[in-house]
C-alpha cells in the first residue's frame, strides 16, 4: 500500500501534478473534486444525512487560482492571517483535487476562506462517518506546529478508507501518519 500523497509547505506539489478525472464535489454543485473523491464525499454527505444541508465551498482550485486567492486575501487581510489559512500556491491540498471544504447551510453568507462547519448537529454526524468513507479532517486544534496550518474544522482530505480509519484511531496529522508510515514499510 502506498502513503497518502503528502503536500505542504515543506512538500510541494510533483511537479507537472494532474489531478484524475474531475466531477462537481457534490450532486448539483459547482464545486470540482477528483471523481473518486467526489463520489465518495457524496456517499458520505447522503449517509450523514446531510444532503441540503452541508454544501461544498471549495474544493479542486488549478495552480493559477491558489495564486490569486493567496494574492487577494493578502491584500485583504495581511500577510500573518494569509499564512496561518492560506496554503502557498504549489503547496496546497486543494491544487491536488482531494481536499474540500465545507460549510453547514444555515442560511447566512458563506465565509469562502473561514466556512462555518461546527462540531455539533449534523456536522458532528459527518465526522463520525468521514474515516469509514475515506476523508479526514485535516488541520486539528494542536497540531499546527505540524501542519504549519491553523485548526480548520472545515477542511476535509480524501485519503481512502484504510488510511482514514488508521489515521483517525491514532489521532495523528497526516504528516505524522506518513512519517509513521515511511519508516514501517521503507521502499
Ligand atoms: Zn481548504
Amino acid at each position: 500500500m502506498k502513503p497518502p500523497l503528502l503536500v505542504n509547505a515543506w512538500h510541494p506539489l510533483p511537479a507537472g501534478y494532474a489531478p484524475g478525472g474531475l466531477s462537481p464535489a457534490l450532486p448539483g454543485s459547482q464545486v470540482l473534486l477528483e471523481s473518486g473523491c467526489a463520489a465518495a464525499l457524496a456517499a458520505l454527505v447522503k449517509s450523514a444525512g446531510g444532503e441540503g444541508r452541508i454544501v461544498a465551498v471549495s474544493g479542486y482550485r488549478p495552480h493559477s487560482e491558489q495564486l490569486a486567492l493567496w494574492e487577494e486575501v493578502l491584500r485583504d487581510k495581511g500577510e500573518a492571517f494569509t499564512r496561518r489559512y492560506v496554503a502557498l500556491p504549489g503547496c496546497s491540498e486543494h491544487e491536488t483535487g482531494l481536499a474540500i471544504d465545507l460549510a453547514l447551510d444555515d442560511g447566512s453568507e458563506i465565509d469562502f476562506i473561514r466556512p462555518y462547519f461546527p462540531y455539533d448537529g449534523i456536522c458532528a454526524e459527518f465526522r463520525a462517518k468521514a474515516a469509514e468513507f475515506g476523508f479526514i479532517e485535516r488541520y486539528q486544534a494542536g497540531k499546527e506546529p505540524v501542519t504549519g496550518i491553523a485548526a480548520e474544522p472545515w477542511h476535509f482530505r480524501y485519503v481512502g478508507a484504510e488510511h482514514a480509519r488508521r489515521i483517525a484511531a491514532l489521532g495523528l496529522a497526516l504528516e505524522e501518519y506518513v512519517l509513521q508510515f515511511n519508516r514501517r514499510s521503507p521502499e
